[in-house]
């Protein structure tokens, strides 16, 4: 289908697209990878009047470390992440993410700030930067304020950034020694999105002892969600099989799936038990070195 018209703007600045927003109201939308919003536009599920595209902006595709974090730029692509060198050699966990993201050409165009801000509890990265507590840096008329991600997803569809906001940067905090990540999903195909996902960061002392746990899980509940029982109980143990195998089943229990057309609540549950044990499993190997 063809989309309904709008106006178009192409602003050279993020303080003159800030300002578009200001002056246009909450009707504008940004415009960045297009992944999302193009493919609704042409289904005539939305049918935004003014659209700000910020692919003229200089300065925005970045993925660099810089005082304890990584930084990820409004325009840096999927496909940036999957070969940037600061993210290969030290933040395995994205690269699983990116790399299960739909295709090659989608890959190429939708940006990483993007996946997060279009607020889809289907989308991959949220529940990645769920767990590696990442925090999200906003644009807007007052400037620029950070928001921990865990209070970013609001509900389905929906984030804290105002309407009159861009989401300029996400900052992930620089690993500690002895950490690892790992994010799993079970799709129907390729390309196809989370039947269930679940992404696992833990940061472990030398004695095998896990001092902290993130997990983040996808398309299972309105919003992307965070497992917090599941954290909590791995915080200060061991991970051994029977730890795993019991964070596994709080995480189970902390998603809210429905039933749909990528299977039944009580599968998908249980899908979210099972990868979560895997995803622990792998995460803990790679804190000990392993790949
Ligand atoms: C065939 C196909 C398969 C896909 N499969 C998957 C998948 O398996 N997993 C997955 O995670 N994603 C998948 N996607 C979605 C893809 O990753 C999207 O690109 C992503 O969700 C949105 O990023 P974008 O840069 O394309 O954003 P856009 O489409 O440009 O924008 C999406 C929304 O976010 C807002 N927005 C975008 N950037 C900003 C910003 N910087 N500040 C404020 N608001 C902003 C826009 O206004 C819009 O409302 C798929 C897409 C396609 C077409």
């Amino acid at each position: 289908m063809i989309p309904r018209s709008f106006e178009y703007f192409a602003p050279r600045t993020l303080d003159e697209a800030v300002s578009l927003l200001q002056k246009l109201g909450p009707e504008a939308k940004i415009l960045s990878g297009g992944q999302s919003m193009i493919p609704m536009m042409k289904l005539r599920l939305a049918a935004p009047p003014y659209i700000i595209d910020i692919n003229h902006i200089p300065g925005l595709n970045y993925i660099s470390e810089l005082d304890g974090h990584l930084r990820i730029g409004a325009l840096a692509r999927e496909s940036d992440l999957e070969v940037a060198p600061a993210v290969t050699s030290r933040y395995p966990i994205l690269v699983d993410t990116t790399s299960v993201i739909a295709d090659p050409l989608v890959r190429n165009q939708a940006t990483v700030c993007g996946n997060l801000a279009h607020g889809d509890p289907a989308n991959d990265h949220p529940a990645t930067m769920l767990a590696l507590g990442a925090s999200l840096i906003a644009v807007g008329p007052t400037g620029e304020r950070e928001i921990p991600v865990e209070s970013f997803f609001t509900g389905l569809f929906t984030t804290a950034l105002q309407p009159d906001e861009i989401l300029k940067e996400i900052r992930v905090p620089v690993p500690s020694p002895s950490s690892g990540g790992a994010y799993l999903k079970l799709e129907r195909k390729v390309g196809d999105y989370a039947t269930a996902g679940v992404a696992v960061q833990i940061n472990m002392n030398g004695g095998g002892v896990c001092k902290r746990a993130g997990i983040g899980l996808t398309n299972v509940g309105l919003s992307p969600l965070q497992a917090k029982k599941a954290e909590a109980f791995l915080a200060g143990k061991t991970l051994d099989q029977s730890t795993i195998k019991q964070a596994a089943e709080l995480a189970a229990g902390e998603a809210q799936p429905i039933d749909d057309i990528r299977g039944s609540a009580d599968y998908k549950r249980d899908l979210v038990r099972v990868l979560t044990a895997r995803a622990l499993n792998r995460a803990f190997e790679r804190a000990k070195g392993g790949a």
